[in-house]
């Protein structure tokens, strides 16, 4: 691999002496979109987090095409599992969307014309237009996640990292985010999903990286999203509850 745009090496992280990410490497190269799959807490927030450096790891080192995440941190967007969102919060659609715009404007510099015409473009994109001004906690989830994207589209971002971002999400939702990550992606975006259905899967990415607690396989989706492995990852957890 030339440059990967992702470079995650011996990265550990615990929570409160609790072990929940051991020692996992892997790279992505840029224009991949890769899966990551694994039984419930088997650390993939914790990962994704990891490698946006909102949680402090106890070893390992991420970088995002060879510099240390604090130096690309505007090109890195990130949608939060929805358990992770505030949906009380009062802010509608558009503002959402507007967000995205916010790390590539300098310290001093309000959005003004120009970055909520992107917000409006890109809320147009996800086909959310008609509800720009609703507030978020209202919508439908395919809805929210649609807003979320576009705030993602809105940050221009070369790294775009979503957990789950198909729970509760409808099928017409479902289809249109996944067919805006693909454009993404062959735009030459690099994405990382957390992905939890097995049988969508191996169409929606190129690459799948299998994870409990240990990274247990990383390559292309067909081989490591095996029935083997796949009960290998979804067995241990089992072990590690009894
Ligand atoms: P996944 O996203 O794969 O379901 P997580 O990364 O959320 O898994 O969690 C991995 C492990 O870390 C789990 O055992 C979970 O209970 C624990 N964990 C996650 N977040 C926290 C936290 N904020 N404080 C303490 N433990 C946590
Ligand atoms: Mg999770």
């Amino acid at each position: 691999m030339r440059q990967p745009a992702i470079e995650v090496r011996n990265l550990s992280i615990s929570y409160f002496g609790t072990s929940a990410v051991t020692d996992v490497s892997f790279r992505a190269a840029p224009g991949t979109m890769t899966a990551i799959v694994g039984p419930n807490g088997a650390g993939k927030s914790t990962l994704l987090k990891g490698i946006l450096k909102l949680i402090e790891p106890d070893a390992g080192e991420v970088t995002i095409f060879g510099r240390p995440v604090g130096a690309v941190r505007k090109q890195i967007a990130y949608v939060p599992q929805r358990g992770d969102v505030d949906w009380n919060f009062p802010i509608n659609a558009l503002d959402t969307a507007l967000l995205g715009t916010y790390p590539r404007l300098g310290v001093f510099r309000r959005p003004g014309k120009h970055e909520r015409a992107i917000a409006r473009d890109c809320l147009n994109k996800v086909g959310m237009s008609d509800h720009a001004l609703q507030q978020i906690g209202t919508l439908s989830g395919g809805q929210q996640q649609r807003v979320f994207l576009a705030r993602a589209l809105a940050q221009q971002a070369d790294i775009i990292l979503l957990d789950e971002p198909f729970v509760g999400v409808d099928a017409t939702s479902e289809r249109l985010i996944v067919q805006i990550l693909h454009e993404l992606r062959d735009a030459g975006a690099t994405i990382l999903v957390v992905h939890h259905d097995l049988v969508t899967a191996t169409d929606y990415y190129d690459h799948a990286l299998l994870l409990n607690r240990r990274l247990l396989a990383h390559g292309p989706v067909g081989e490591v999203l095996t029935p083997d492995r796949l009960a290998e990852a979804y067995q241990s957890i089992t072990a590690h509850a009894l």
